[in-house]
């Protein structure tokens, strides 16, 4: 019988801790400012940012709130970057992803300045986080990672298999993983055999991207499994890159979907939040 790692528990105790250190910094007159910018009127982008501006609410961080056009232009959206940046009274700012085709990611993203780069996707804060340099921690990795340490579950000497290499999931979850002492395989859409593969994971991080393509014949029994992956499918109901009930019987702890590693990205984004404040 697998251990369900309940994502949905373990943020809410991270959100409590937050919510008390929140507390506390307000004592002694301090709190932390979140700027969310929102381009277009996406609704998974806009379910994404009210649920961060519900999490800020309920841990005692400011948020606040710049929903724009869909056709502003690439430098008017730099212009406000540059007005947050310069703000003392903003601590993080935040781009909700996808942009518009007519602005590149890369310009936006690149222009946030690295001590508010909460999401720590800023070049020099993913060289920190390879480097061990401590900082920003990217969320979703830093959830896996947290998911993993809260359920008692060893990552020092076990061989981790990581499925997908994106700059958001797959290298810095590798690296995060390198940096607890695992044995870490990133394999990929151009792997030769990669049941072979996986099948050697004690812990096998699955961020695919498709519908339950992982099912029992690519673990080994007794695998722990990390599926990072959210879809809705046809008839409303979520799944992840993991076929969840062909895998149950055989590993020995997973995270459902949903319920597993979303609910930590958002706590995770909190913490590099209230991490700008000190005492
Ligand atoms: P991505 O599309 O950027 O990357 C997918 C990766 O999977 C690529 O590196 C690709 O090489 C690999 N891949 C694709 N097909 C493959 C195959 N057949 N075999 C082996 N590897 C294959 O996706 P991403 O941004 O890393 O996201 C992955 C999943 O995680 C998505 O479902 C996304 O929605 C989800 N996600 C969830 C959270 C969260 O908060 N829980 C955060 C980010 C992403």
């Amino acid at each position: 019988m697998a251990q369900i790692i309940d994502g949905k528990k373990i943020s809410t105790e991270i959100k409590d801790e937050l919510k008390a250190r929140a507390a506390y910094l307000k004592e002694i007159g301090k709190e932390a400012t979140l700027a969310v910018i929102q381009v277009g009127k996406d609704p998974a982008s806009s379910i994404y940012v009210r649920n961060k501006k519900t999490a800020c609410e309920y841990i005692g961080i400011r948020s606040l709130s710049y929903e724009l056009e869909e056709t502003i232009s690439e430098s008017d959206l730099l212009e406000l970057i540059a007005r947050l940046n310069a703000d003392a009274n903003v601590n993080g700012i935040l781009v909700q992803l996808p942009l518009p085709a007519h602005i590149c990611e890369k310009n936006i993203l690149n222009a946030i300045d690295p001590a508010k780069d909460v999401d720590c996707f800023h070049p020099q804060n993913v060289g920190k986080m390879s480097l061990g340099e401590g900082g920003f921690l990217p969320c979703t990795p830093a959830g896996v990672i947290q998911l993993l340490k809260r359920s008692g579950i060893d990552i020092a000497g076990k061989e981790c298999v990581v499925i997908g290499r994106s700059n958001i999931v797959g290298k810095p979850v590798a690296m995060m993983m390198l940096q607890e002492n695992a044995t870490v395989t990133i394999t990929h859409s151009r792997t030769n055999d990669l049941k072979e593969v996986t099948k050697r994971a004690d812990i096998l991080i699955v961020a695919i991207g498709k519908p339950k393509m992982i099912d029992d014949s690519y673990i080994k029994e007794g695998a722990v499994i990390i599926d990072v992956g959210i879809h809705r499918g046809a008839d409303n109901k979520m799944c992840g890159d993991v076929d969840y009930e062909k895998v149950f019987e055989k590993c020995s702890a997973i995270t459902p979907v949903p319920g597993g590693v979303g609910p930590m990205t958002i706590a995770m984004l909190m913490k590099n939040c209230l991490s700008t404040i000190e005492e």
